[in-house]
């Protein structure tokens, strides 16, 4: 499933996906690609609340992330999937790969390096990635979302 994000929803699409879904950003959702027959249709989120509704428009009210979250929070919860949870590059969207440790020596801060076994890189823009207070912080919103989920 697609979460695009309008251009007023940075924020909250860099939260998305660091939860590990596809949240790109666009001014509208655009129309062809979508009706792809085995494709779902995405949701787009967006603070406009006037202007054209798309299939699955959800207007977002609150300008405070935790809100706005907790807004989405019965729509994004069943593909919240805690193996995928920052499997994407939080400033592009692009899935990230597994890199070598060595590779990323130069990349990173030497406590960081010296403290990680494993990292990730986003192929588009190089970022790079590990595990670490991000994680925890993450877990405890992904327990959260489930929680609610399942109540
Ligand atoms: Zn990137």
């Amino acid at each position: 499933m697609i979460f695009i994000c309008d251009i007023m929803l940075g924020r909250l699409s860099r939260y998305l996906r660091m939860l590990g879904l596809d949240a790109p950003c666009a001014k509208s959702p655009g129309l062809p690609e979508t009706s792809e027959p085995d494709k779902k249709t995405p949701y787009f989120f967006t603070r406009r609340q006037k202007g054209p509704l798309y299939e699955r428009t959800v207007r977002i009210r609150s300008d405070r992330i935790m809100e706005q979250l907790a807004e989405i929070k019965d729509i994004i919860a069943p593909y919240v999937d805690p193996d995928t949870v920052m499997s994407r590059c939080i400033e592009c969207n692009t899935p990230l790969v597994a890199t070598a440790r060595e590779d990323v020596e130069h990349h990173v801060p030497e406590y960081i390096y010296h403290h990680h076994a494993e990292f990730r890189q986003c192929p588009s823009c190089k970022r790079v990635y590990w595990g670490g207070s991000h994680t925890e912080k993450m877990k405890k919103w992904i327990d959260a979302i489930n929680t609610v989920h399942s109540s």
